[in-house]
């Protein structure tokens, strides 16, 4: 096994170019290290342009963002926030840091993202005691957007999307994060493109844009002093790691164009295998493909394709486990029929990494297919 070539999930991938370093040259041959500076500027108005926003901030982590997001919501103490129980933690947490309660919405196995019946089930049980609903767009699918703006237009709260699995995904042509009042992405290591680690949030609203960026340095009022009116944060991102950002954003397409032949991949050399499903890609949605998910409903289980993997050297792992089965957040309530965990139970992410060759495609294939044999 040792001598097998690793094989990620989801690593990252520079670009052949090298257009990254170029930036990160420029910082430092104009010791422009920290804090913020031009890559700073320039990353924050090139992703805005590439997915159609006015402003942007870029953060620490997709994190902070979604909790900046909540704070410009104005959500606070005992506010209730609606979450997809079918998500990473990353998105409920910050609910929590706000003092807020978080309301988990089951999925629905059309989108994998958050269900309508759910949701409007919750609006009826919560009514004026909601202050936001955080949208998830899970591995690059998006949620079914129009139908869940009425919703929240309808109720008067603010929507959130989490779009940090969904940079370069499109709903009806248009891409994720801009549909709700704010949109978050995550240059984590993992995902589709990576700073090393850090996050930005993007808005029409160019108001709640400046305040987040107060915010996010320290909180710091106009004068020669150090002076503050308000809680403050150390959320920005260093000039160094938005040079990385901006050179990632130069070859976003070609790697949503990589995922998406890998996903193609999968589907036609796996697809006929009994008991194996695809996740859903609707019409009106271009996904990015972030991972490939498929769900089991056979002999072999998800537990069996993961260790059969590893074994040969190679990664995946399982779908989230949904937020109300977490031990952190059994109290809180949970609307929906329990699709969420359906879809844990019986999933699997299959290694979708950018740098994978198609000798990679087929030895992953193989291990799946000896399974079946
Ligand atoms: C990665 C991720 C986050 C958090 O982003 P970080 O940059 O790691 O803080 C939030 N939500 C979802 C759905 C994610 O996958």
């Amino acid at each position: 096994m040792a001598d097998k070539k690793r094989i990620y999930l989801s690593s990252p991938h520079m670009s052949e170019e090298g257009f990254e370093i170029e930036y990160i040259k420029e910082a430092f041959e104009t010791n422009w290290i920290a804090p913020l500076g031009p890559n700073v500027d320039g990353f924050e108005r090139e992703l805005a342009a590439k997915i159609g926003a006015k402003y942007a901030a870029a953060l620490s982590s997709g994190t902070a963002a979604i909790h900046m997001a909540l704070k410009a919501a104005g959500v606070g103490e005992g506010d209730i926030v609606f979450c997809p129980a079918l998500t990473f933690s990353a998105t409920a947490n910050p609910i929590i840091y706000q003092n807020a309660i978080p309301v988990f919405i089951d999925s629905n196995i059309k989108t994998w993202n958050m269900d309508l019946g759910a949701l409007e089930t919750a609006f009826e049980k919560y009514g004026d005691r909601v202050k936001a609903v955080l949208v998830v767009h899970l591995y690059g699918l998006s949620a079914d957007l129009d139908p869940i703006i009425e919703l929240c237009k309808k109720n008067n709260v603010t929507l959130i999307e989490d779009a940090a699995e969904s940079l370069g995904t499109t709903y009806k042509g248009k891409y994720t994060g801009t549909f709700g009042d704010y949109g978050v992405f995550s240059f984590n290591g993992n995902k589709i493109i990576t700073t090393s680690g850090g996050g930005m949030l993007v808005s029409d609203n160019e108001e709640g844009i400046a305040k987040v960026k107060f915010w996010a340095t320290q909180a710091r009022d106009k004068a020669r002093h150090y002076q503050h009116s308000e809680l403050g944060y150390n959320y920005r991102m260093s000039n160094v790691v938005a040079g990385i950002g901006r050179g990632q954003l130069k070859v976003l397409d070609q790697r949503v164009a990589k995922k998406k032949y890998i996903f193609e991949y999968y589907k036609r050399e796996l697809g006929k295998l009994d008991g194996i499903q695809f996740m859903p890609v609707n019409e009106w949605n271009e996904p990015n493909y972030w991972l490939s998910c498929i769900i089991l409903s056979g002999q072999v289980r998800p537990i069996d394709i993961i260790e059969a993997l590893e074994k040969e050297n190679i990664e995946s792992r399982p779908i989230w486990k949904p937020m109300h089965e977490q031990p952190f957040y059994e109290a809180c309530d949970f609307v929906g029929e329990g699709i969420s965990k359906r879809i844990f139970e019986n999933g699997v992410c299959l290694p979708s990494d950018t740098k994978m060759t198609d000798e990679d495609l087929e030895r992953a294939c193989s291990v799946v297919k000896g399974l079946w044999e």
